[in-house]
């Protein structure tokens, strides 16, 4: 048996049958070190996947902060300790002044759990509206939201989804206002409808970025009507910032601030520790009060010494290396390169993305955008092969999504561009 076949024989039994794996030749990495990844035998890897070693895989200022505080104190959060403080006070100067306290969680999944609750806590409603194609999260409250994956006990009455929205094959055709007028009619339709149910109206929980349903690229204010919408019912907007936030879109710390609005509440996740686990919601006083008042959370590990002392580095490098600007500028530069590939392979069918977080929509024949899913799967398989490691997301899952940590540099995205090249040419 090989090395491979005998570690997936062993994941299965010890880990049970089902998870997930990358690849048809799933790849056993030992070792990162900034964009690049090391396998087992030794072969290097350009990372054009991972968002999670936000600032670059083991950073060394990341690494130092947490070997430093892990060997000064570690413990729960029922102690005074100034390292929350310090970095709750660092993080909210990033968001809107209305955004100026925070809970700090392990996971996204636990941040997004928090704020239905607080929104609950904030309307006195549990009606929640999501997109058809999104993802917030795998406990049993948040798995109810996504259509990804079996909810843990069916979808509640609770929730309505809306159509995501795709710019490549936008509501009804339409484009630029018209586009946005579809979305929140969408969404206003949806909000009368839980307006009638016994669960009312509590909020909007949206990726701002809408990663997960393939990054589309969206007019200006195409959120202002729909937040307006939900604000006049009285609910809430929820941006789930654990894609798009801490710079990934480049020139804005955070996704809603590139899409121009404010939330009320925002849910952060992944980047956050740099792998790390941390996660976090941050919202205005009041909210976080009412949420604390009526459910009096409590979080072990949640905002512990080593976690805040991660997170702060991270919001050090991404200061200090200048991490948003170099999103702007190589997502930019690797943007127009795959546009050029465009021009070369008709299979791409749509180049689209912002910062860091960009990728083209592949597709059988461009007159009806007919989805190319699986040779989606093969192009990032072959990709795999010749050692640059990206995925595909979206609503037709044929969208590749390439979302690299945040040191990538051009000479980065020109190997990248060239592999994507060969392996489009050999289709
Ligand atoms: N929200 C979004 C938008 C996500 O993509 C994810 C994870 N992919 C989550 C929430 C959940 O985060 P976690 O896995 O840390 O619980």
């Amino acid at each position: 048996m090989s090395n491979t076949a005998a570690l997936l024989a062993r994941r299965e039994r010890l880990l049970g049958k089902n998870m997930s794996l990358f690849y048809s030749d799933p790849v056993h990495i030992i070792r990162g070190e900034g964009v690049w990844l090391f396998d087992a035998d030794g072969r290097r890897y350009l990372d054009c996947y991972n968002n999670v070693p936000h600032v670059g895989h083991c950073h060394p200022r990341v690494v130092e902060a947490i070997t430093r505080q892990a060997s000064t104190l570690n413990t729960h959060t029922r102690y005074l300790h100034e390292g929350i403080l310090d970095y709750v006070e660092r993080l909210t100067a990033t968001f809107d002044p209305s955004l100026d306290t925070a809970i700090l969680t392990c996971t996204g999944s636990e941040a997004n759990d928090i704020a239905l609750r607080m929104a609950q806590a904030v309307t006195g409603k549990t009606g929640v509206i999501a997109t058809d194609h999104t993802y917030h999260g795998n406990t049993a409250s948040v798995s109810q939201l996504s259509t990804r994956m079996p909810p843990v006990g069916g979808f509640g009455g609770h929730v309505r989804h809306v159509p995501a929205p795709d710019s490549y094959r936008p509501l009804g055709g339409v484009s630029g206002e018209a586009f946005s007028i579809a979305f929140a009619a969408e969404v206003e339709k949806a909000i009368a409808e839980l307006q009638k149910s016994p669960f009312g109206f509590s909020a909007l929980i949206i990726d701002p970025f809408f990663a997960n349903e393939g990054f589309p690229d969206l007019p200006e204010g195409f959120l202002d009507r729909t937040v307006a919408a939900v604000r006049k019912a009285g609910g809430v907007v929820i941006a789930d910032e654990v894609q798009p936030g801490f710079g990934r879109t480049g020139g804005h710390m955070w996704g809603h601030q590139k899409a121009g609005i404010t939330p009320d509440i925002v849910t952060l996740g992944k980047p956050m520790g740099n792998g790390h686990p941390i996660g976090g919601v941050v919202a205005g006083s009041d909210a976080l009060n009412a949420f604390r008042k009526a459910f009096r959370y409590f979080n072990t590990f949640g905002g512990n010494p080593v976690s805040c002392a991660a997170a702060m580095a991270v919001l050090d490098v991404i200061e200090d290396e200048k991490l948003v600007d170099n999103a702007r500028e190589v997502g930019a530069y690797s943007k127009a390169g795959i546009d050029r590939l465009r021009h070369k392979h008709a299979i791409i069918g749509d180049v689209r993305g912002s910062g860091l977080f960009f990728g083209a929509e592949l597709v059988l024949d461009r007159g009806n955008k007919t989805p190319a899913a699986e040779l989606a799967t093969k192009v990032i398989n072959d990709m795999r092969e010749r050692g640059v490691l990206m995925g595909k997301l979206g609503i037709h899952q044929c969208a590749t999504k390439i979302r690299p940590p945040m040191p990538f540099s051009k000479e980065n995205a020109d190997l990248m561009l060239s592999t994507l090249d060969d392996v489009l040419s050999g289709l």
